[in-house]
């Protein structure tokens, strides 16, 4: 930030080991981060640091816009170099996944294939319906549960904890900087006009399957 960049993202490595001592250290590099970007709130300066940025966005606009979930090969596809088709472009890797793959550009998509991946992945809204969290987790990205759990579905342990940890951090930025009334805050997040997604209402959640 201090070298004039206008957006920051911060993005975890899941398919690194993760366990209880290196979520913690997530947790404590997060407030350290969410105190450097405080500073710059304070010097003026609404430079958006991801994801703590979308989170605050999720509270305000009471959770994640419908176009956002993602669909898993609803609305976009991942061709490899190959030739086979993916739902999505980190699902490729060395384009070895035989089950995850959903066509070829030479013969289109399988819809069944696509539905039944769909079907897999969802049953993660199961586990999470019932979570105070969940409109503001990324659980529904299968990616996530490929990587740390090894298939779609699966929610784990360090999924509720790394998103867990996002969401903390933000709210506790905003929770500060809100009570102060951090004019660059304030303007940044409570005095501008953040427009819908197209196609959806701010606060018209679904269960990724419902606009299909
Ligand atoms: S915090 Fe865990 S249980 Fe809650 S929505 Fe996220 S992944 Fe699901
Ligand atoms: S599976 Fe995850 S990374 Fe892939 S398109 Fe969906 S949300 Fe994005």
């Amino acid at each position: 930030m201090a070298q004039g960049a206008r957006r920051v993202s911060l993005s975890l490595d899941y398919a690194d080991a993760w366990d209880q001592v290196s979520c913690a250290e997530l947790a404590a590099g997060l407030h350290e981060a969410g105190a450097v970007w405080m500073d710059r709130f304070r010097r003026g300066e609404a430079i958006p640091l991801d994801p703590l940025h979308t989170k605050i966005l999720t509270h305000l606009k009471g959770g994640i816009p419908c176009p956002r979930r993602c669909l898993l090969a609803g609305q976009e596809w991942a061709v490899a170099p190959s030739g086979r088709i993916y739902p999505c472009a980190q699902m490729i890797q060395q384009d070895c996944r035989d089950d995850l793959v959903i066509g070829h550009v030479d013969h289109g998509i399988d819809p069944e294939r696509v539905a039944e991946l769909q079907r897999m992945k969802d049953r993660a809204e199961a586990t999470c319906a019932d979570c105070a969290l969940r409109d503001r987790c990324q659980s529904h990205c299968g990616c996530r549960h490929l990587r740390l759990g090894g298939e779609l579905g699966a929610i784990t342990a360090t999924l509720c904890e790394t998103e867990s940890a996002f969401i903390q951090a933000a709210d506790d930025v905003a929770a500060e900087l809100f009570a102060e009334q951090c004019p660059a805050f304030i303007d940044f997040y409570f005095r501008r006009a953040w427009s819908p997604s197209a196609r959806a209402e701010l606060t018209a959640l679904r269960r990724s399957r419902d606009a299909v």
